[in-house]
């Protein structure tokens, strides 16, 4: 019999508020509480005194390094390792100073930075992020914290995410104090995060440099089954894929992690993760460590973690679903309906801010939920479409429309079923409830669907947060000045009015898949941005500038440098994908396809007598080895036609106009090689053989 209960361990590796109030003494403990509500700065003492207990607890834990764990434009984490040790008396002691754990400087000039940080500036500074718990992994302490450069731009993902939840918090408290119920402190935004991956065997995934190098397979057939008999999707959990979820739960949950939910996916060795939500700023940390534990407990199972958006042609790709809500220190969901008219009212507000933010900005959020991965999956039949749209189910769409035409509706609550007087009616989360929407309410949250899996979540919750920010801001200004709750409250279902009048256009609770909402979205005029890089351009246009500066997120500055990252990724990311298809075509692809060649020769041969058979079959392999070389050739010249003294804007576009379908006609030809050589010549571990491997 195991005495031990499994959550025993539970949090044991997160420097926690219990463990600090357990562990500091009182007066600093109060210090630090009163600055992570960011009432008060955290003076030196306190800080060496928390530095102090954090590395006497860490060093309890085995950690003998600390280390500044940021999240540089890269999308990934990163992270420099410094070990406690310090000369003392001829020996080594261990030391870690309040200065140490605010602040770190490096030479962090390879991180892109978008021409913010010259080389002879090459410093970048990281500031602990005391909101968010240090927590120790293997040997080493890791302090999350922002990086910003020498000139106090920021270049990393966290610093402007909470930036926007300031300004989220500063504009949604303003509301709810403006209806005068009682006076609330703060509003944070709740997010939960189900994150999608695949695994294959491990041996098999290193035999392909596609995997390796990618992400992905650049070729490859889908094998007759493929996905079609949906046996896959909630189906029994292998053994080898329940071991490895139950150490990726252990090691979750020692970071204090609440990981909750775990199943199989629509497609062959695809499964999800879902933890509980938490506080958007840690949630998004959690997600990374998430990513980061899924690939390394993978490892030690001899699996391979896959995070790529379409890793497999054919089959369904993977998201991350981002569910947010609003929530206030005393504990009230502003996105939860319930049944007292005028906490329904203050519901309706939210929601239709919601609704205003969505459709005055859409084309940030495409953005911010993408990359040149999530080309692959959105829009096709299995992921929301590239059009964003709103779906609030039938019931609360009828009611926003009814309030559209009459404000009277409140004073009917009698008699009509729409009432807003109780929404604790609309039903919560049901079954039937809208797959194909990117962007659904979900009972007492909104769902965004459209994020890619192996994105960072900080950029979707930046823009989330800020979008909503401003229309809040925007309601806050009419409402503040009225004196009269009753007066309030009119206006607050006013400006609901006029908000669904100006913003009807982006609901929609219909089938998000069909061909028929492609052309109603347009006639409605919602945009429909078929390519990820043609959103790039959203972060820099005026309108987007203005937003963030207004709530003090993003200067123009950094927003530019962003936009430049982006193409620059999005041409490096092209240029990785043509150079490995292209070597593995060549020295791998080729040489199996002349060796099947020279098989049926030979035999053909030895044979002595004319035969149809063998005639056509050598004739069609000499047909594909001659189209994969053109194709090859064609993808080549064009790699080197690429200017360098171009913009990574213009870089961009060239790989997006050019080389990507170029690379695209190479696969179709060097798929038609497996099509047709025997099994025993294709080198490379078939999609079949992958999708059985586990
Ligand atoms: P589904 O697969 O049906 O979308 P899951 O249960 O897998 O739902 O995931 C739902 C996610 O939403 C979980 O991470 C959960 O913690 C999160 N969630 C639930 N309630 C809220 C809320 N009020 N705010 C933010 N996230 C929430
Ligand atoms: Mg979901």
């Amino acid at each position: 019999m195991n005495d031990k209960h499994p959550f025993d361990d539970f949090g044991i590796n997160l420097f926690s508020e219990s463990v600090m109030k357990e562990r500091l003494p009182y007066p600093v403990y109060t210090k630090w509480k009163t600055a992570i509500r960011k009432e008060d700065a955290l003076d030196r003492n306190t800080a060496d005194a928390i530095a102090h207990a954090m590395k006497i607890w860490a060093m309890e834990k085995g950690a003998t390094h600390y280390s500044h764990w940021f999240q540089p434009m890269s999308g990934n984490t990163a992270e420099k390792h410094d070990a406690f040790v310090e000369p003392g008396d001829y020996q080594a002691i261990s030391r870690f100073s309040g200065k140490s754990l605010i602040k770190g400087e490096g030479d962090a000039s390879s991180f892109p930075s978008g021409g913010l940080r010259a080389t002879f500036e090459a410093r970048g500074y990281t500031y602990w992020d005391c909101t968010s718990p240090a927590f120790v992994r293997d040997n080493i302490l890791c302090i999350p914290t922002i990086f910003v450069s020498y000139n106090g731009e920021t270049l990393d993902k966290k610093a402007p995410l909470l930036k926007s939840l300031e300004a989220l918090n500063k504009e949604a408290t303003r509301i709810v104090n403006a209806f005068k119920d009682k006076d609330i402190k703060r509003v944070t935004a709740m997010v939960g995060l189900e994150q999608e991956y695949f695994l294959i065997d491990k041996n098999l995934y290193q035999q392909r440099s596609d995997l390796i190098n990618t992400g992905r397979t650049l070729f490859g057939n889908v094998p007759p089954i493929g996905q079609d008999l949906a046996e896959h999707y909630f189906g029994s959990i292998p053994n080898r894929v329940k071991a490895f979820m139950k150490e990726v739960n252990v090691e979750l949950w020692k970071l204090g992690i609440y990981a909750k939910t775990e199943h199989n996916e629509a497609a062959p060795c695809q499964f999800e993760i879902a933890p509980l939500f938490a506080d958007a700023n840690i949630a998004v940390d959690q997600n990374q460590l998430i990513m980061d534990v899924l690939k390394k407990v993978a490892d030690l199972h001899d699996l391979a973690c896959i995070f790529h958006e379409k890793p497999f042609k054919g089959v369904n790709g993977s998201g991350k679903h981002n569910n947010w809500s609003l929530v206030t220190d005393d504990g009230q969901n502003l996105l939860e309906p319930g049944d007292k008219p005028h906490e329904n009212i203050r519901f309706l507000l939210f929601v239709c801010a919601v609704i205003k933010a969505v459709d005055t900005y859409p084309e940030l959020l495409r953005m911010a939920s993408s990359d040149i991965n999530n080309d692959l999956r959105l829009g096709a039949n299995e992921a929301p479409p590239a059009i964003i749209s709103i779906c609030m189910g039938q019931e609360l769409e009828q009611i926003l429309f009814q309030l559209e035409k009459s404000l009277k509706i409140e004073h009917n609550v009698e008699t009509t079923p729409f009432s807003i007087s109780n929404l604790s009616y609309v039903p919560k989360d049901t079954s039937d409830r809208n797959r194909t929407s990117p962007f659904a309410f979900t009972g007492n949250k909104f769902e965004f669907r459209m994020v890619g899996s192996s994105l960072s979540a900080a950029t979707t919750n930046i823009v989330l947060n800020t979008i909503v920010a401003d229309s809040l801001s925007e309601f806050a200004n009419e409402l503040e000045p009225l004196k009269y709750i009753q007066d309030v409250r009119d206006k607050a279902l006013e400006i609901c009015q006029r908000v669904i009048r100006e913003h009807k256009r982006i609901l929609f609770s219909g089938d998000g898949y069909s061909k028929e909402w492609i052309k109603e979205a347009e006639e409605r005029g919602l945009p429909n941005i078929p390519a990820y890089i043609y959103s790039i351009e959203s972060l820099i246009s005026d309108k987007a500038i203005g937003l963030f500066e207004r709530n003090k997120v993003l200067s123009e500055v950094e927003l530019k440098a962003r936009a430049d990252i982006l193409y620059e990724q999005y041409y490096k990311k092209v240029l990785i994908e043509s150079n490995t298809l292209m070597a593995m075509t060549k020295k791998t692809l080729l040489p199996a396809l002349i060796k099947e060649i020279k098989f049926y020769s030979d035999a053909y041969a030895s044979l002595n007598i004319k035969n149809a058979f063998y005639e056509t079959k050598i004739n069609t392999l000499l047909e594909i080895l001659d189209n994969v070389q053109k194709r090859y050739d064609e993808l080549n010249n064009l790699l080197t036609a690429v200017s360098k003294s171009a913009t990574n804007r213009e870089k961009g576009y060239y790989a997006f106009e050019t080389i990507v379908s170029a690379r695209h006609s190479l696969r179709k030809a060097v798929d038609r090689i497996e099509s047709e050589i025997s099994k025993e010549n294709f080198p490379v571990p078939s999609y079949e053989e992958m999708f059985i491997s586990i």
